[in-house]
Formats: structure tokens, sequence, C-alpha cells
């Protein structure tokens, strides 16, 4: 058998540095399927002109070649032979994935992708639509969430650390409206699997996120839930 699990939750809500710390303890390949749909991104700002335009985009995208790639662990993207892991965090960048996530032949291309990597491998794979789509069949599925508040803090802190000059409202405003676009688009709306485990981690710390989902795994791996 070949273990996967399934991260999906909102942005902000620490799925990222939960399922990465997890992957390694489990010596599972982290699946990063944001950095996938991202850097489909920039292909499009960078080849078409007009990343609302679906008909377009559609036409073009089975010429468009994503790899996944991992040095020193870390997941690299590949697009078109050159790696693009460098530009994948950029505002803009994320701005123009929530556009053409939207969208739903890049959705099937990508989801094709993610789904032959896990029949392959044992994966903890994060995303939106993980659980409920990408692997329905998932050995454990997780919704993690939390505040819009918790989340936009988190991000100001992570921007302010990295000494960036930002606006916590500007920021919160920023979190709610990719949560309302991921949760009212009509292809794959984010939403929790019915037999997700649900976790709120606001009050939690990373530590004990990661606690927790390890010991589902193990207890689900004994047949003891
Ligand atoms: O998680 P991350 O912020 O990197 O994702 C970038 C964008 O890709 C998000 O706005 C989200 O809408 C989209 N996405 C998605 N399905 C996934 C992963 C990400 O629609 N499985």
């Amino acid at each position: 058998m070949i273990y996967s699990i399934a991260i999906d939750g909102p942005a902000g809500s620490g799925k990222s540095t939960i399922a990465k710390k997890l992957a390694k303890d489990l010596e599972f390949t982290y699946v990063d399927t944001g950095a996938m749909y991202r850097a489909i991104a920039i292909w499009a700002l960078e080849n078409t002109p007009d990343i609302n335009d679906e008909e377009n985009i559609s036409s073009h995208i089975d010429e468009v070649d994503i790899d996944l790639d991992y040095k020193d662990g870390e997941q690299q993207v590949i697009l078109d032979g050159e790696n693009v892991t460098g530009r994948l965090r950029l505002e803009s960048t994320g701005k123009a994935a929530s556009v053409i996530s939207k969208q739903k032949r890049v959705r099937e291309k990508l989801v094709d992708i993610q789904q032959k990597i896990a029949e392959e491998i044992p994966v903890i794979m994060d995303g939106r639509d993980i659980g409920t789509k990408v692997l329905p069949n998932a050995f454990l599925k997780i919704f993690m969430t939390a505040s819009p508040e918790v989340r936009a803090k988190r991000r100001y802190d992570e921007l302010t650390m990295k000494g960036e000059d930002c606006d916590y409202e500007e920021i919160l405003r920023g979190v709610k409206e990719r949560d309302h676009a991921d949760e009212t688009r009509a292809v794959s709306p984010l939403r929790p699997a019915e037999d997700a485990v649900i976790l709120d981690t606001s009050e939690m710390t990373e530590k004990e996120v990661a606690e927790k989902i390890r010991e589902l795994f193990e207890e689900r791996k004994g047949g003891k839930i």
C-alpha cells in the first residue's frame, strides 16, 4: 500500500510548514500543489495576453510542460525546462494563480499530474482540493483552518521578520478576498472532504499541529480509527 496524506485549507492556515515537517519525519514526499498553480500563472502571465481568457489558455495548456524536482528535500518546479521556484512566492504570482486556478482545463491538467505522482510514491500533498478531488482515497485527510485574523497576523509577522514594510489591515483584506475566491469558484471550491479531520490551528503551535496529525496517522495505521 502506498500511503498518502491530504492536507487542505485556506491560504495561511499553516499547511505547507506542517506538511513539510511531517514529510521529513515520515519520509514521504511533500507535494505543494499551490506551487504548480503558481507556475502555470507565470506561464500565463508571460505567454498569454489575458490570464482571464479561459478559452485561449485552455487551447494552449497542453503545450505547457510542468515537472517537479527535489533539491535538498525542497520541491522545485520546472516550467518548460526552466526552474521557476524562486519566482513562485511573488504576490503578483499568487494573485494570478488565484485567477487561473478557476479554469477547468488548468485544473484537469494539474490534478492528473498530482494523481500520477501519488500512484508512485508516498506523498503528503497540500492544496485546496486534495481530499475532495485529487486523492479521494487518501489514507488520511486533514482540513486545516484558522481564523482570517490569525492567518493575517501570521503573514504580517512573516513579512515583518523579513524586513518588509506591510499593513495588517491590508493583509487581512487580502486573506478574506482569497478565501472568498477559493470558496465560491465553480470548479473544485475549497471545502473539507466529508471524511476529513478538521483542525482549527488558531490556538495551536506548529509543533502541536504536527504532533496531532502524526498521532492521527499512526492511530489509523494501527487500525485504531
Ligand atoms: O497555496 P497557494 O497560495 O500557493 O496557492 C496558490 C493558488 O492556487 C491559490 O489561490 C489557490 O486558489 C490555488 N490552488 C488551488 N488548488 C490547489 C492549490 C492551490 O486552486 N490544490
